[in-house]
């Protein structure tokens, strides 16, 4: 969301007046605008708008004038939105969206022109609701852009463990949010929106610094308790937006040279349905990632549509289960099926296997017995902060879980 200029204005300045030529929009940070339009002769105010909402969005929407006047009503803080940079973005989202979103301007504009002969307030109830989506997606970018700058987000480490011995191998890293407002947010709430911008590429800056700043420490820690505890790794999560071009085998190279560490010390996770846009694209900068040392995942394993042939070209070393099979394994025979034959077409295309969401000491003793190299899920932690993963790593006893399996076993 940057580069809008910001405008500010007093109680009474007319920002545009009903038929002027415009080719821009004000989103409203500050303040409030009164929106009227004339009928015989006479004002007529249809709406006050306030922050987090837009006026004059038309303008950027078609070439037709302004359908009513803007003036503002309380002291105001605007952002200017041109045409050109409304149809950048547009013009950047992928073909659905913005088929959905040439839809979406279509029908506005018929309910705008209808508006102009009919000026109902139910009529422009509904277009404020229309827009309202819209508009929730542009607030939390702001929002998201102002978090980054303000160092309101954070790592958290889930702990990933290797099946075979019980020893600690690494975290996964995954991004909480330190809302000034909103309180504490998980990924779902900011990853899906940031993800459809270059904003994601702030976020996967962010995650990769902070691991390589954090790994250190991870790797002193260590030290204490070789036992137990493999070396740490850390992988962070990163979407096909992150491969468009090259910035971030940079951005890597650069944050493990400045921690002393190794290039292997890292491992990239990336879904199938991400590396769909522009495959060619994506393995060659993966191919890059590789090339330097990491590793590279391929996360939430059998959700996405990727064909095997496509699967066996990408420079992966890790197929990461996605948790729905291992929850469901539990519940039939079916299911443990597909488990078993993701592992086997792991070791045929002679790559590691990390199962996701194992909760219980059944999901783990199957998934143990059929060859999964790694395990993450609630049974050995949820994600913490770095000072908990440090504690962890200090008294993770690999011989307990073993044996309390064991014990579990005999018991049954
Ligand atoms: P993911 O990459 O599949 O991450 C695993 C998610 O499963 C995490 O949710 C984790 O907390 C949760 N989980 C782990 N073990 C269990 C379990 O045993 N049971 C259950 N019910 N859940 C478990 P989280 O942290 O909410 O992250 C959700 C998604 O958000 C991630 O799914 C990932 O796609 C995305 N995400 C998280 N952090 C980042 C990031 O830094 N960058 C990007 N691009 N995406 C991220
Ligand atoms: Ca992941
Ligand atoms: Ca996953």
């Amino acid at each position: 969301m940057s580069g809008f200029q910001v405008v500010l204005l007093r109680a009474g300045d007319v920002i545009f007046r009903e038929n002027d030529y415009g080719d821009c929009a004000y989103m409203i940070d500050v303040g409030s605008v009164e929106i009227s339009v004339e009928r015989d002769g006479e004002k007529v105010v249809v709406a006050h708008v306030g922050p987090g909402e837009f006026v004059g969005e038309m303008a950027i929407l078609t070439d037709a004038p302004r359908t009513a006047t803007a003036i503002v009503a309380e002291d105001a803080m605007l952002r200017k939105i041109s045409a050109e940079q409304f149809t950048q973005r547009v013009s950047e989202m992928e073909p659905v969206m913005q088929m959905a979103i040439e839809t979406a301007l279509h029908r506005l504009s018929t309910t705008l022109t209808l508006l102009k002969s009919d000026g109902s307030h139910d009529a422009i109830e509904h277009r404020r609701q229309g827009n309202s989506a819209a508009l929730a997606t542009l607030q939390l970018e702001a929002e998201i852009a102002a978090g980054v700058r303000r160092d309101e987000f954070r790592l958290y480490y889930q702990p990933i463990i290797e099946l075979a011995s019980g020893k600690l191998h690494g975290f996964e890293g995954l991004i909480r949010w330190q809302h000034p407002e909103r309180g504490f947010l998980a990924p779902d709430h900011f990853i899906p929106t940031a993800s459809k911008s270059d904003l994601i590429q702030l976020i996967t800056s962010f995650c990769l610094a902070q691991a390589c700043k954090d790994l250190p420490l991870m790797r002193a820690a260590c030290l204490a308790n070789l036992e137990n505890v493999l070396p740490p790794t850390v992988s962070i999560n990163i979407t096909g937006r992150d491969l468009e071009n090259d910035d971030i085998v940079q951005r890597f190279d650069q944050a493990v040279t400045e921690n002393q560490l190794t290039h292997d010390a890292l491992t990239f996770e990336v879904t199938e349905t991400s590396l769909m846009h522009d495959k060619a694209q994506a393995a060659d900068v993966l191919s890059k990632i590789r090339a330097l040392g990491a590793d590279v995942a391929i996360d939430d394993f059998g959700t996405g549509y990727s064909s095997m042939a496509h699967l066996s070209r990408l420079p992966s070393t890790i197929l990461k289960i996605d948790r729905s099979f291992v929850s469901a394994m539990n519940e039939s025979e079916q299911d443990r099926k597909i488990v078993t034959i993701i592992l086997s077409l792991a070791r045929e295309l002679n790559m590691s296997v990390v199962a996701e969401g194992i909760e219980t000491r059944d999901d783990h003793d199957f998934l143990k017995a059929h060859g999964s190299d790694y395990g993450q899920g609630y049974l050995f932690a949820k994600p913490m902060p770095l000072n908990q993963a440090v504690t962890m790593i200090k008294g993770w006893d690999a011989v307990s879980l073993t044996a309390d399996s064991e014990i579990e076993r005999r018991i049954a």
